[in-house]
């Protein structure tokens, strides 16, 4: 059974509307990083990041799948192997067009945590400063995002998948972000094709063996018909 691994990021989900920290107007635009994606800025200042993340979930849920969210989910679908999809995004386009095997590494907009017992439920649509834990009752909650400084879910099963994967392809990921950066290093060492498809090269484009430039919309369905297809 073949096994593919497929890393996303941003620029699957800029083609639904959703912008990044790096895009300029919208969201992020009217914030300093260090304000709304850190554990201290949290601290400094909860109303505001609670703010900011109920305007990303109120944008997310608007938000709707494309043609390369798709096309990965018709692969974890109909290729006879395992497809898993580790992503970057916190947004649920995946799950919206049909992924069921998906890590979301940096948590998502969906979920609340609790920062005193580390329990996990779904987030409401407005999250605020009072807001109870359910198990605990503390008010200690808090968006379920993986925060700049803080370390990415699942690292220990994302490096057994990449140790056995046949296939890794990195998708609209700008590769400037670690550990992610480097698990095409990873794939490559334990022997699986690598490939990149993204819009513009990214900051490890070199480490990939094959490399597929243009809008994932476009990239990604091509791809995904070639391995269907077992070419
Ligand atoms: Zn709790």
């Amino acid at each position: 059974m073949e096994k593919i691994v497929i890393l996303t990021g941003a620029g699957i989900s800029a083609e639904s509307g959703l912008g990044t920290f790096r895009d300029e107007g919208g969201l992020w635009a009217q914030h300093r990083i260090e304000d709304v994606a850190t554990p201290e800025g949290f601290a400094r200042n909860p109303a505001l990041v609670y703010n900011f993340y109920n305007a990303r979930r109120a944008q997310a849920r608007e938000a709707i799948p494309n043609a390369a969210h798709g096309a990965l989910a018709q692969l974890e679908r109909d290729f006879q192997g395992e497809v898993l999809i580790i992503t970057q995004n916190v947004d649920c386009l995946h799950e919206a067009a049909g992924s069921r095997n998906v890590l979301h590494m940096h948590g998502f907009l969906e979920g609340a945590l609790c920062a005193a017992c580390n329990h996990r439920w779904e987030a409401p649509l407005v999250m605020k400063g009072a807001d109870q834990c359910p198990r605990c009752l503390q008010t200690a909650t808090r968006p379920d995002i993986v925060w700049f400084g803080e370390m990415p879910y699942y690292m220990e099963e994302i490096w057994d998948h990449l140790r056995s994967a046949d296939v890794f392809a990195a998708i609209g990921t700008s590769g400037n972000v670690y550990p992610a950066a480097a698990f095409v290093q990873d794939a490559d060492r334990a022997g699986a094709h690598t490939v990149e498809l993204n819009l513009e090269p990214s900051a490890v484009v070199s480490d990939f063996a094959e490399v597929r430039a243009g809008k994932a919309s476009e990239t990604v369905p091509v791809w995904v018909e070639e391995l269907l297809k077992g070419r």
